[in-house]
C-alpha cells in the first residue's frame, strides 16, 4: 500500500483526521505529525478510546496509525529552536520534533513515502484585523502556515516516491475579503498558494512528484473554532 505522513491532526474534528481516515480506507499506511504542545492530550485522549467512533472504518474495523511523531513546523532543525521553547516542559519531555528531524525518522522507520499532507495552520493575532497586526503576529503566521510547507516539502521530497503527492489546504480569504481572518492568516494563504504553484514547477522537475493545494469550505475544526467561525 501507499504511505502517507499528515503533518496536523491533534483531534478528530479537523481537515487532517478526515484525510487521515479517507487514506486509511482506500489502504494506506498513515503516519502523523502532531504539534508537540498537542501531542499528549491527543495521544491520552486515543488511548482513552475518546476517538473510536470516529475511527471506525466501513468494514467496522478502526482506523489504526502507523506512528504519532511529535513535530512542531515552525522549526526546521534543534538550531532553530530558542531556550525558552527547548525548556518548556511539554517540548523537553519529547525529542527529534524539528521538521528535518520528524523527516529523517520518518526515512529510517518507513523509508520512502508517496503522500506528503499539510494541515496545519497558526496565526497568534488571527482575531485581529490586518490593520492592527503586528509585524512579529504577522511573520510568525506565514511561518507556522506558509514556510511550514515549504520546510516540509524541503525535508520530505528526498523521501518522496516518483508519482507521488503532496497536499496542503488553504482558504477563500487568500483572494476575498473574508473579515475575521486576520493577523496575516489571509496573507499566509496568498503565500501559500503562489508557493504551490512554484513548488509544483520545481519540485515536480526536482523528485517527479506532485504539489496541490485544495480551497477548504469552512469547517467547525478546533483551529475555525479558536476565530469564532
Ligand atoms: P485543526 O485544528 O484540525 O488543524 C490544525 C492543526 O495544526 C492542529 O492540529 C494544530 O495542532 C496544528 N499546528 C498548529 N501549529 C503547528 C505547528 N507549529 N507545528 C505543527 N502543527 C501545528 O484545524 P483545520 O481547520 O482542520 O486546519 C487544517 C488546515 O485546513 C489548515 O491549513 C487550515 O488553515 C485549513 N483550512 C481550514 C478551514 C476551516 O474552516 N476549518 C478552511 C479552509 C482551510
Amino acid at each position: 500500500g501507499k504511505k502517507a505522513f499528515i503533518a496536523g491532526v491533534a483531534d478528530d474534528n479537523g481537515f487532517g483526521w478526515a484525510i487521515a481516515k479517507a487514506l486509511s480506507q482506500a489502504g494506506a499506511d498513515v503516519i502523523l505529525g502532531t504539534w508537540v504542545p498537542a501531542l499528549n492530550i491527543f495521544e491520552t485522549s486515543y488511548r482513552r478510546g475518546k476517538f473510536d467512533e470516529s475511527r471506525k472504518l466501513s468494514d467496522g474495523s478502526l482506523m489504526e496509525f502507523a506512528k504519532i511523531y511529535p513535530m512542531d513546523a515552525v522549526f526546521d532543525t534543534m538550531d532553530d529552536v530558542p531556550e525558552d521553547v527547548k525548556a518548556n516542559k511539554r517540548y523537553a519531555g519529547n525529542e527529534k520534533w524539528t521538521v528535518s528531524e520528524v523527516a529523517e525518522c520518518v526515512e529510517k522507520d518507513f523509508g520512502k513515502i508517496d503522500i506528503l499532507v499539510h494541515s496545519l495552520a497558526n496565526g497568534r493575532e488571527v482575531a485581529k484585523p490586518l490593520l492592527e497586526t503586528s509585524r512579529e503576529g504577522y511573520l510568525g503566521a506565514i511561518s507556522a502556515s506558509s514556510y511550514s510547507n515549504i520546510a516540509m516539502l524541503q525535508k520530505f521530497g528526498p523521501l518522496m516516491n516518483k508519482g507521488g503527492a503532496c497536499i496542503s489546504l488553504t482558504y477563500l480569504a487568500s483572494e476575498r475579503i473574508i473579515p475575521g481572518y486576520g493577523g496575516g492568516m489571509s496573507s499566509a494563504k496568498a503565500a501559500l498558494e503562489s508557493d504551490t504553484r512554484v513548488l509544483a514547477f520545481e519540485a515536480g522537475r526536482k523528485w517527479g512528484i506532485r504539489v496541490n493545494t485544495i480551497s477548504a469550505g469552512p469547517l467547525g475544526s478546533r483551529a475555525a473554532k479558536a476565530i469564532g467561525f
